[in-house]
């Protein structure tokens, strides 16, 4: 089974996971720590690239994970990890021990933006997750890694109400799950992911406010990857934010499908002007869902 797997500094893994059977789309960490940790598990069908890549570095149980939040790229194959190490435990936002021992809400939830038949085919379905198997996270909170090693759980709504971030101050790693945006492959700058019913810019950029003051070498992402300049990339996020936003506000009287077409256009062009190369827009244009970015901006600017 196909597998990218780098080592960063202080024992961190970043694992592809093969989101959707394509390279460079999710990434999972696990930190080989005295007590390790694996951060985040991807999405269901993900699952076996997760374990082959596992095992090939000698990992046959993990006893304990942390999950960002409960989006279904992030947690969908939580179910089969609580099934495959019977003692495993998994720290998550508390709406996840409501919703994860029956994620039926949680499917259809999602199934409303995605489509069931899409996510079915692209995700795959999520197992149901016992009430044991979970534990809920407190702001602030520390997870010891053993050695005195402490991975810190930073409570960062914007992006969803139900996210946190992880931060290793041992590495000056910060785990952002999609606190961040995405960034496929090259470190220069970030594509805002602004997905309804949550995103909120004052309250986003208050997290990256209070993440910008941490001590940091390293940011990672789950959509994609470690890099290596955390300032640089958290101020052109809320630039490229302010950017959407004010797109979305000029943007005449459209439906949803032109308005959508309109934002992949003009970002497009953008990207042209910035000198991208084509195969790294066309990555971003054919995995940015734009349509549920301009639902998420509407639904923020109350223009929905
Ligand atoms: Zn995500």
């Amino acid at each position: 089974m196909k597998q990218d797997i780098i080592k960063y500094d202080e024992n961190i893994y970043q694992i592809d996971v093969f989101m959707e059977n394509k390279p460079g789309r999710m990434s999972c960490y696990y930190i080989d720590s005295t007590n390790p940790i694996l951060i985040e598990v991807g999405p269901s069908n993900s699952f076996p690239y997760l374990i082959s890549s596992l095992e090939s570095l000698g990992i046959n149980e993990v006893k304990r994970s942390a999950m960002t939040h409960l989006h279904l790229d992030h947690i969908g194959g939580i179910g089969h990890l609580v099934e495959k190490y019977k003692e495993h435990f998994v720290y998550i936002h508390e709406l996840g021990l409501k919703h994860l021992p029956n994620p039926e809400k949680l499917w259809k939830a999602v199934s409303e933006v995605y489509t069931e038949e899409w996510l079915s085919t692209n995700w795959g379905e999520i197992k149901p997750t016992p009430i044991n198997n979970l534990r809920s996270l407190k702001d602030k909170e520390l997870i010891d890694l053993g050695n005195g090693r402490k991975l810190e759980a930073i409570y960062g709504p914007g992006h969803a109400k139900h996210h946190y971030t992880f931060y290793d101050e041992y590495s000056k790693t910060l785990f952002m799950g999609d606190t961040l945006g995405l960034i496929y492959p090259h470190g220069n700058f970030v594509q805002p992911n602004l997905p309804p019913p949550d995103f909120n810019k004052e309250v986003l950029f208050n997290t990256l406010d209070e993440l910008y003051t941490l001590d940091l070498k390293y940011v990672a992402l789950a959509h994609y990857g470690i890099h290596k300049n955390p300032y640089q990339l958290i101020i052109n996020a809320k630039e490229n934010i302010e950017l959407w936003i004010d797109f979305v506000t000029k943007l005449p009287n459209l439906s949803i499908n032109e308005a959508t077409e309109s934002l992949q256009i003009w970002l497009s062009e953008n990207y042209r002007i910035l000198g991208v190369d084509e195969e790294t827009i066309n990555n971003y244009v054919n995995n940015g869902n734009f349509k549920m970015q301009i639902q998420g901006i509407k639904k923020y600017l109350h223009i929905d």
